[in-house]
């Protein structure tokens, strides 16, 4: 399946991961990756390792997108709301936006536990979501 974006995830048997990057020299994770330079301001580091990230978090915030985007969007027809969550990474702490799956909007709260998963955008390429946590 195509993806919507290259690198930034990968799929494989034991699910997704999303793929960032480490600072050789003082540790800074980022998502996405980033190549040449440290987004530390107080780091001159300029070697970035690719990492893969935790596939758990918990909720920062949420919103439900009830009307369309505009394009270049590409809306579904006819348009499903679509539930956006800002999700806390369990082991780095930075916040990761993602579509919410499988989850409606009554059921989420802020600080709920939710995991990574995959799934297709309106018009078919697959990227990451956040869904229930198993
Ligand atoms: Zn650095």
């Amino acid at each position: 399946m195509t993806r919507a974006i290259e690198g930034w995830f990968t799929v494989e048997a034991d699910g997704t991961h999303l793929i960032g990057t480490r600072c050789a020299s003082c540790g800074t994770i980022a998502f996405p990756p980033r190549a040449g330079f440290c987004p530390n301001p107080a780091c001159p580091g300029e070697s970035m390792e690719e990492t893969r990230l935790s596939r758990r978090g918990r909720i920062w915030s949420y919103t439900v997108a009830r009307y369309p985007p505009p394009a270049p969007f590409v809306v579904a027809e006819p348009y499903t709301p679509v539930t956006l969550a800002a999700v806390e990474l369990e082991r780095e702490g930075i916040v990761v936006l993602g579509q919410v799956k499988d989850l409606a909007p009554e059921e989420l709260e802020v600080g709920m536990e939710v995991e990574l998963t995959c799934g297709p955008l309106a018009d078919g390429p697959l990227v990451w979501m956040w869904g229930r946590a198993s």
